[in-house]
């Protein structure tokens, strides 16, 4: 077996154990590939060990890797800021958008999906930890515009994304996680019409387990899939 199948593998044995150790079925999280600067053939080897889903951070890089991986089935996550002038090339090629955090870009999407005729999903990006230089919706607008995006037809809100500050220790990330799905159980529980509040995507490679010990339903690893990207 290659590196990445091994790693998959280990990778989907630890999601398990930590849902089970917190009394959910493994199958309640979805694992999620970041591919980010992953060449298609490494993004191939971590399909066949059984990724089915892959999130990518730049639209151009993501789009034309689509390409090289057709025929395949994944579904495809952007989980990188999304710049006006690309949201129509976004809409084309992503399935979720996992980065909305305004109602401007909510629109632009909504419009983008009603001319390709599609709907896309999409998760509010909450910037739970406060920091300036992230993007997300700050946690005292998240109401509000959770409220304004259910009416928007081609936009399906799917739920809540956030990367809190990155710190080393996996377990001093769980009080961020744990606001996090605070707030998603909140916003479930007023019933937006056409809301769907099933996804709440947060963990990475170093913290993952302790995000599924907090209630996430995707995680997003790409370190511990992939080895190190590659400098920038
Ligand atoms: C790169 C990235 C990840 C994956 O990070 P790893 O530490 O490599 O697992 C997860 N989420 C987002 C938004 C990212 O940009």
């Amino acid at each position: 077996m290659g590196a990445i199948a091994g790693n998959v593998r280990r990778v989907m044995e630890a999601v398990a154990e930590a849902a089970l150790k917190s009394g959910r079925r493994p199958e309640t999280v979805r694992l999620m590939a970041v591919s980010k600067l992953m060449t298609p053939d490494r993004i191939r080897q971590a399909l066949a060990a059984g990724v089915d889903c892959l999130g990518e951070n730049r639209v151009q890089e993501a789009q034309s890797k689509k390409d090289h991986l057709a025929g395949r089935d994944f579904e495809y996550h952007l989980i990188g800021p999304l710049q006006k002038n690309k949201v129509n090339r976004a809409v084309a090629t992503f399935d979720w958008i996992q980065t909305v955090d305004s109602l401007d870009l909510a629109r632009r999407i909504d419009r983008a999906s009603a001319r390709l005729g599609k709907t896309v999903s999409v998760l509010i990006q909450v910037n739970i930890g406060r920091e300036p230089q992230k993007a997300g919706v700050a946690e005292e607008e998240l109401e509000e515009l959770a409220a304004q995006l259910v009416d928007l037809d081609c936009i399906s809100v799917r739920g809540l994304m956030a990367i809190p500050p990155y710190l080393a220790d996996g377990e001093a990330v769980r009080p961020y996680f744990r606001r996090l799905r605070q707030w998603f159980d909140r916003l479930a529980g007023l019933q937006l019409p056409k809301a769907r509040m099933q996804v709440l995507s947060m963990g990475m490679s170093h913290d993952f387990p302790v995000a599924i010990e907090e209630g996430s339903t995707m995680v997003r690893v790409g370190t511990a899939i992939f080895g190190r990207r590659p400098p920038v």
